[in-house]
């Protein structure tokens, strides 16, 4: 069998890395280098502590898996996989109320959370003033376009091709409306039996070109790095208003902040999130908003400098959750796209998931608890509105 994945992002080069494992003949095309699209955008989290139990939840404890899967076979300090764990902490005692019910229902789905009573013995310079948190030891970091590259090279180790600078102009198929390869903007026909839409925000716009529409749209978000520190916070640590944004479907503002180590020494601070399409502009506001609220739960970010900021489009689907499976509109398309902001994490598990639907197997692909996970649920739905063409 022989695939064309479309985007050597991190979920395109885990598909090439997973199908070429399982002996399916790969091809990977890209209109940009590897990892230059949101996978350069994001910060690299591994997350359980944000995901309700459900099918998103089952997708990441997979991706765990997978991703200490990856890290042995690649070696972690290769792609700086860490399991350092994260801490969630409340600023109100009725937000702390709601983060321990939160992660009850977590641990009845097999998630490790402990209540903090005192979230300093976890990370000294917090601010003291906090009224607790919960600790997630599971989630992890990455490094993202790292990954992505040691999984595309793996992949490549195998036999995987990669083609840079194509860009895919729509699907060639049979007679019968099977898909058996696509054609690039050049006119030029790559043959395969299954073709993999990995194109992240451009996914939306893939599907149609496949004749496999879904509702892909961009979430934009910035993300603040501050000047390298010697080592002040441990985890990753977020507030528990984060997980509420995450889930809202507002297309206004919204902002909770989350704030981390990195190896290099410079703290991340994120993160926002607002619907304006593929606007690329800098929004002074919104970088103060993330920076004060880092400071309430950090007060010596108060007097660090922030080198940088940077933004990206998170590939955003009005369900929040990613489209991941055959399409029953066009044979022979899988989908592998509309991750948001998860798509790190939950790129193992996704390639995992498109292996097994492709060569049959049922450790993982057909299971009912990620067949809310298929782009079934977009058939007969209206095309994204705001799909516009951006890159
Ligand atoms: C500010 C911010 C912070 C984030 N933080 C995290 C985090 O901590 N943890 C986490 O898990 N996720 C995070 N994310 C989300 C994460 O970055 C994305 O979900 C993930 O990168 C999506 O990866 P991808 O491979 O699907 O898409 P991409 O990396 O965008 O790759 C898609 C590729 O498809 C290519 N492509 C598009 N159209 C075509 C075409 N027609 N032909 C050929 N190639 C095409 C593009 O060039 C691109 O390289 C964050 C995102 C943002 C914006």
């Amino acid at each position: 069998m022989r695939a064309v994945v479309i985007g050597a992002g991190i979920v395109g080069a885990a598909c090439a890395e997973a199908l070429t494992r399982d002996g399916i003949e790969v091809v990977v095309v890209d209109r940009l280098p590897v990892g230059s699209g949101t996978t350069s955008r994001g910060e690299g989290n591994i997350l359980l502590s944000d995901k309700a139990p459900g099918a998103e939840l089952a997708l990441a404890q997979l991706s765990r898996r997978t991703w200490l899967e990856v890290g042995d076979l690649v070696g972690r300090e290769s792609i700086e996989l860490e399991e350092k764990g994260g801490v969630v902490v409340a600023t109100t005692h009725q937000g702390l109320g709601s983060l321990i019910a939160f992660a009850d229902r977590q641990r009845a789905a097999g998630v490790t959370a402990f209540e903090v009573e005192d979230p300093l013995v976890l990370e000294p310079h917090l601010s003291p003033s906090l009224p607790g948190a919960v600790h997630y030891p599971e989630d992890m970091q990455v490094q993202p376009v790292l990954a992505a590259a040691r999984l595309l090279a793996v992949a490549q180790s195998r036999g995987a091709q990669f083609r840079s600078g194509v860009e895919v102009a729509g699907a060639v198929t049979d007679a019968h409306g099977a898909v058996i390869g696509i054609r690039t903007t050049t006119g030029e026909v790559i043959e395969a039996d299954a073709v993999v839409n990995a194109a992240g925000t451009w996914g939306g716009v893939v599907g149609e070109r496949l004749g496999a529409p879904v509702p892909v749209l961009p979430r934009r978000g910035f993300v603040l790095v501050t000047e390298p520190l010697p080592p002040m916070v441990r985890h990753k640590v977020y507030t528990a208003d984060y997980v509420e944004n995450v889930e809202s479907s507002g297309e206004g503002l919204e902002t909770s902040c989350v704030v981390e180590g990195t190896r290099g020494g410079t703290v991340l601070i994120g993160a926002s999130r607002e619907r304006v399409g593929f606007d690329p502009s800098l929004r002074v506001d919104v970088v103060a908003t993330l920076a004060r609220q880092a400071v309430a739960i950090f007060p010596f970010l108060a007097d660090v400098n922030l080198l940088r900021v940077y933004r990206g489009f998170r590939p955003y689907c009005p369900d929040h959750l990613p489209v991941i499976g055959p399409d029953p509109r066009a044979r022979g398309v899988l989908h592998a796209c509309g991750h948001e902001g998860a798509g790190i994490g939950l790129a193992t598990g996704t390639a995992r998931l498109i292996a097994d639907y492709l060569t049959g197997s049922r450790t993982t692909g057909p299971d009912a608890e990620f067949a809310a996970l298929l782009p079934d649920r977009f058939v007969g739905a209206r095309p994204a509105s705001e799909s516009v063409e951006a890159s």
